[in-house]
């Protein structure tokens, strides 16, 4: 495969499989996207420099990257960027597509709470906060989780206050009434999205 083919094969491949991914050839590397994110000095690559690299057919550096994950969705780029390039949706698509390709830094933190996250809601088609919160403190382990959870005792504390934290959802919490229906809604809708951006 030549040089050329290879760049041209993972541009493609964003436009095709990453939300508004058609829209990054529109970067005229102006670096304005990268001065205005918060975040921007602390990621190997920030917005600029990953559109760089896609257009430069660097498919496994941009894929397995860290940067795309730190995203907060602050719209500031957006807000600046003069060609108007919807870079927060690139962001989360890019790392969307790295997690169906398994090329998602292992451990990363904002994908492992994505993961836990979504797991615990479609369960049972509600949140359950206390699980949700002692699978994030218990992820390392017992002691560790321990730990963790002393550490957080007065925000639990504040939360239960608050009446956003229920003990007795370790029961098994509320559920919603339709739970298989609830499922099938959601096989059928990534079974649509996948067919839209060629991820089955
Ligand atoms: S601000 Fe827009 S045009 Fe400039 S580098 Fe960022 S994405 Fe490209
Ligand atoms: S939306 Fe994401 S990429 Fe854009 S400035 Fe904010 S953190 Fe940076």
């Amino acid at each position: 495969m030549s040089e050329m083919k290879y760049h041209n094969n993972f541009l493609k491949e964003v436009e095709e499989r990453v939300e508004e991914g058609h829209m990054v050839k529109m970067c005229m590397q102006c670096g304005v996207c990268s001065g205005s994110c918060p975040f921007g000095p602390h990621w190997a690559h920030p917005p600029q420099e990953l559109f760089m690299m896609i257009r430069a057919g660097k498919r496994e550096e941009v894929l397995s990257s860290d940067s795309m994950w730190m995203c907060t969705s602050c719209y500031q780029c957006i807000v600046r960027c003069p060609r108007k390039l919807p870079i927060t949706h690139i962001m989360h698509g890019l790392a969307y597509l790295a997690k169906r390709e398994g090329l998602a830094p292992k451990g990363q933190p904002t994908a492992e709470f994505g993961q836990m996250f979504w797991d615990n809601l479609t369960k049972d088609g509600r949140v359950n906060e206390l699980k949700l919160s002692l699978s994030l403190y218990f992820k390392d382990g017992f002691g560790q989780g321990v730990k963790n959870a002393m550490a957080m005792q007065s925000v639990g504390m504040g939360l239960m206050k608050a009446g956003r934290l229920n003990p007795m959802e370790i029961l098994g919490g509320h559920k919603i009434k339709d739970k298989s229906g609830f499922h099938a809604m959601l096989k059928k809708a990534r079974e649509i999205e996948d067919a839209r951006r060629k991820l089955a």
